[in-house]
C-alpha cells in the first residue's frame, strides 16, 4: 500500500512536521532523521517521504527509491565519519517492526558483531 500520507503513521507525521524530529537530509523522496531511542551512538532512519508500510509493499516501480534511501544511508555515514555501520530493515512484528512505514536503520559508532550485535 503506498499512499502520499497516512493520517495515524507515526512517520508521516515526521515527514508533515507535526511530530518534532532532528532531520538530517531530505528531498522530495527521502527523509533522514534521528532514531528516538538510539540502539548505538550513531543511529538515525532513512525513510521514503511517501507512506510504504512494509518491504513487501515495494514494487519495481520503487526501485529508484530504493536505491536512494541506501544511497542516503552511504552518505550519513561518510558525512559523520563512520569507518563502519550496519544498514538493517525489519519487516513485519516477526521481524521486529514496530513502526510501519518502511524505514533503514543505520547504526553505528561502536563495534558491530555478526549479523544482529
Ligand atoms: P522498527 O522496530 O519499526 O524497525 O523501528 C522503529 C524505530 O522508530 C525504533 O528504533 C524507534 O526507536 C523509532 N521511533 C519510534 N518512535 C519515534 C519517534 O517518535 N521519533 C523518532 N525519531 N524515532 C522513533
Ligand atoms: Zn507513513
Amino acid at each position: 500500500m503506498a499512499n502520499a500520507a497516512e493520517p495515524d503513521c507515526l512517520f508521516c507525521k515526521i515527514v508533515a512536521g507535526k511530530v518534532p524530529s532532528d532531520r538530517a537530509y531530505e528531498d522530495d523522496a527521502i527523509l533522514a532523521f534521528k532514531d528516538i531511542h538510539p540502539q548505538a551512538p550513531f543511529h538515525w532512519l532513512v525513510i521514503p517521504k511517501v507512506h510504504i508500510a512494509t518491504l513487501n509493499d515495494f514494487d519495481p516501480e520503487h526501485a529508484g527509491l530504493i536505491g536512494t534511501l541506501l544511497l542516503t544511508a552511504k552518505r550519513l555515514a561518510s558525512d559523520h565519519g563512520l569507518a563502519g555501520y550496519r544498514v538493517a530493515m525489519n519487516v513485519n512484528r516477526e521481524g521486529g517492526q514496530v513502526v510501519f512505514h518502511v524505514h533503514l536503520h543505520v547504526i553505528g559508532g561502536r563495534q558491530m558483531k555478526g549479523a544482529l550485535g
